[in-house]
């Protein structure tokens, strides 16, 4: 299998890479491996500082180079793509700033003596990553752990192999040292092969439940820790008092960012019978001014979906939706033009026997769902395989946050769709997978919780 980017605005092949052979793969894992026990584990955290800022920096100076790169391999709009080259130098910078005092030795209260916990490295760290981020995905994996004084490699998606280049080349022209930040364009078997290897002390995954359960399971069969960021299907709640039309405003925000391709985008529109054909009928009203277009061009708003594949797969979805009883209240087809575009669309009627009722649904499809009231609506949202994110509509702030503390997920927003900040935690429950990235929370995941117990 090779590493390929194709444009998914034309279909036109830009770049392939080989997989790398076995000798070139041990070649790195050594690398890797003395990097950390020689040099990277032992620097100061204002050495490790200094190279997470200046990769911040470059990014900041250079970000439509960068952004550019995540335009044509996997289509996203270029704000977008600006917005997340800026959201991932504000993780490193994050990081830099804040690492040791979240990894800084806790003193315990002990009835003798003296005895505190001190949080060391654990060593080379592996992570596999989507591509709907290129960047961003990257750079919460790699800037705790880096922090940390950990070393990382990453497999990165198949279809994305220009931006881990280049995010591979900028740690490298921020100064970290060979073997700090490595990418492997690898097959599923040497994945295999990596997380038995006995120098990989941990495994890190974003993406599918699929490709989750498969590392972890081997990652278990090794007795390696693992992070799992797995997929969301988040439900909307709009309450009876909420504001319609920022609600309406959030819909469109939560399910079209990225074209619908984000793990918290918000795919369940649960709302209360009071507010439903108002709501429904904003929404589709918004959703109807979507330009599709060059996604390269700032004036598109409307951009493909990252492969001709994925365009395949969320078709094929919506089909068996319509075969299951679901009614096409808008779209539900590609554009007839050329690239992997897909309709705006909304679906409604939609039973528990529907397969779409407990799927995730990875670009611009909506499942709306009315309900009779506030419970209903807790127990829709609840009845999900997955439990990542959701978002609560209502002007009574009280009321948003005992309805939160009722919903299965990660992550909760109130009046507002999911967003990621380097501050927030970040992470699900259920089949969304377990771990934490981002914030102080982040940056425990890979340590060693030593106790030091004086006598
Ligand atoms: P995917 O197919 O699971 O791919 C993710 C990564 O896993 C890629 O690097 C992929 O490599 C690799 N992979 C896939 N199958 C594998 C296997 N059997 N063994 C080893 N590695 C394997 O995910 P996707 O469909 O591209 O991405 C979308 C999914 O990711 C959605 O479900 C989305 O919700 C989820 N996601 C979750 C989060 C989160 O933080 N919770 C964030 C973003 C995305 P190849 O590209 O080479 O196949």
């Amino acid at each position: 299998m090779a590493y390929q980017s194709t444009n998914p605005y034309d279909g036109k092949i830009l770049q392939t890479f080989d997989p790398i052979n076995a000798n070139q793969l041990e070649e790195k894992l050594h690398r890797a491996s003395v990097c950390f026990s020689d040099d990277w584990r032992s620097r100061s955290y204002a050495d490790r500082a200094a190279v997470l800022s200046r990769a911040a920096a470059i990014l900041r100076e250079r970000p439509e180079e960068f952004a550019k790169l995540i335009t044509l391999e996997m289509g996203k709009l270029l704000p977008q793509s600006i917005g997340e080259v800026a959201l991932s130098a504000a993780i490193l910078d994050y990081y830099a700033q804040n690492a040791e005092r979240f990894l800084a030795p806790e003193k315990l209260v002990t009835a003798k003596g003296e005895a505190l916990v001190e949080s060391s490295p654990i060593g080379v760290l592996f992570g596999v990553e989507p591509w709907n981020y290129p960047y961003y995905q990257i750079a919460r994996f790699a800037a705790p752990n880096l922090m940390a004084g950990n070393v990382v490699m990453v497999k990165h998606a198949s279809s994305v192999p220009q931006c881990a280049l280049a995010f591979e080349r900028l740690m490298q022209e921020a100064g970290a040292p060979a073997g700090a930040y490595t990418n492997l364009f690898i097959s599923k078997d040497q994945v295999s092969q990596v997380i038995d290897d006995p120098r990989i002390r941990g495994v890190a995954l974003t993406g599918s439940e699929a490709a989750g359960a498969v590392v972890a399971a081997r990652a278990g069969q090794n007795l390696k820790k693992t992070t799992m960021e797995l997929g969301g299907s988040d439900a909307f709640i709009v309450l009876e008092d909420a504001d319609l039309d920022k609600a309406v405003k959030c819909a469109v925000s939560g399910r079209m960012g990225n074209s619908g391709q984000a793990c918290t985008a918000s795919k369940r529109f649960i709302v209360v019978e009071a507010l439903a054909d108002r709501f429904l009928e904003k929404f589709q009203a918004a959703l109807e001014n979507f330009k599709p277009g060059d996604p390269l061009d700032k004036q598109t708003t409307l951009a493909p979906l990252s492969s001709a594949e994925a365009l395949e797969n969320l078709l094929g979805q919506v089909q068996r939706a319509v075969a299951g009883g679901a009614r096409v209240v808008m779209g539900g087809e590609r554009i007839d033009r050329t690239g992997a575009f897909m309709q705006p669309t909304i679906l409604t009627d939609i039973s528990e026997k529907n397969p779409a009722y407990k799927q995730e649904f990875f670009g611009p499809v909506a499942l709306f769902f009315r309900v009779p009231d506030e419970d209903a609506a807790v127990a829709l949202a609840n009845d999900s395989p997955f439990g990542l994110g959701g978002s609560v509509f209502t002007q009574d702030i009280e009321r948003g946050k005992q309805l939160a503390r009722r919903i299965d997920t990660g992550m909760v927003f109130i009046n507002a769709p999911a967003s990621s900040s380097p501050e927030l935690p970040f992470g699900g429950v259920k089949n969304s997978g377990y771990g934490r990235e981002l914030s102080g929370a982040g940056i425990q995941e890979f340590v060693n919780k030593k106790l030091i117990r004086v006598a």
